[in-house]
């Protein structure tokens, strides 16, 4: 009996992986196309200083306007792009077509903030990534102390003698570091300190149970105390509601990002909802509309 159970569920096991490995396939050769077919497009959410409640930052995020399947978001194909090496290819079409909105934005709007690119840490492996990246500095214009790049924990950790060797003469140019998914991944100690990271950005986990558990409050606490004592800056990201903002403004989190602040947008309508962006404005309108 028990081995008639085990191998209905071998058999559904191994249903369900050929459909995952089909899938996986199928999305490979589309991506594969994607760039020259420009389904490849990026939104950008802001990120605001408490202190000033300005907009301090916009946060590049990778969406692929599949022709079946509709939106993906980046977690949906960045490991397939990882896997295959195409990593490289729409990495640099990321960065360079953040820097040159960054100067559309600078152009258009009058709008001067740094521009948040996400890296995997593959994308170091090339070894001419450096000078890739100071050519579409130079290509673009855009000013590399308006560039901040954002790498994850187990990114950083996975690969870390290739991709401290690059954060060096990256920093020389005036870029900046944040260290995305705090809290989820591995870092050591001893990297956090060494490396050239000015911002840890607490992740989005944090948040779900922040007001309800105690032990979630103390962990946050505790990583705000941890980046200050470090002197580096402490973003909050996925802040959902205002009794969130409020605890984490009391907690002296620097930076805040989420849904509740401003959601990530295309190009177009940024450039429309970014003028007179601030936290103050964004609370007046939620207050406003409560009441209402
Ligand atoms: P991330 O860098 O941690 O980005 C934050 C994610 O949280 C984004 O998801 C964003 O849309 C989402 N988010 C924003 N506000 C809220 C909120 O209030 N609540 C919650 N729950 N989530 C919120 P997205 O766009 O799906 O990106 C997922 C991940 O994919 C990113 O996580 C980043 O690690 C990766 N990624 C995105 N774009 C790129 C890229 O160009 N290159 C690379 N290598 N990775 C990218
Ligand atoms: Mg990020
Ligand atoms: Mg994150
Ligand atoms: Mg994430």
């Amino acid at each position: 009996q028990a081995k008639q159970v085990e191998g209905s569920n071998f058999r559904f096991f191994t249903e369900e992986m050929n459909r995952d490995v089909r899938y996986r396939l199928s999305l490979e050769e589309d991506l594969r196309r994607a760039l020259d077919n420009r389904e490849l497009y990026l939104e950008y959410q802001p990120r605001f200083s408490v202190r000033s409640g300005k907009v301090v930052a916009l946060e590049a995020l990778l969406r692929w306007n599949h022709p079946q399947k509709g939106i993906l978001s980046a977690h949906n194909f960045i490991s397939i792009a990882e896997d295959t090496g195409l990593i490289f290819t729409i990495g640099y079409w990321v960065i360079r077509r953040a820097c040159e909105d960054l100067q559309r934005l600078k152009r258009d709007c009058g709008v001067e903030v740094k521009m948040a690119i996400n890296l995997s840490a593959r994308q170091f492996r090339d070894e001419g990534m450096v000078q890739q990246v100071a050519n579409i500095f130079a290509e673009t214009g855009a000013n590399p102390n308006f560039i901040e790049f954002e790498l994850t924990e187990t990114a950083l950790m996975e690969n870390i003698d290739l991709v401290s060797l690059c954060m060096r003469p990256l920093s020389y140019f005036g870029v900046t570091f944040a260290l995305d998914d705090f809290g989820t991944g591995s870092s050591s100690f001893l990297h956090l300190q060494r490396l050239p990271i000015a911002a840890l950005k607490i992740d989005s986990q944090f948040m779900t149970d922040l007001l309800r558990r105690r032990s979630e409050r103390r962990l946050v606490s505790a990583m705000i105390n941890l980046a200050h004592n470090l002197g580096k800056v402490v973003v909050a990201e996925g802040v959902e509601s205002i009794s969130q903002q409020k605890w984490l403004v009391d907690e002296g989190c620097d930076q805040m990002q989420g849904y509740f602040l401003c959601a990530p947008h295309a190009y177009s309508r940024l450039t429309k909802v970014i003028r007179g962006l601030s936290l103050s404005a964004v609370l007046e309108n939620k207050e406003g509309s409560a009441s209402a």
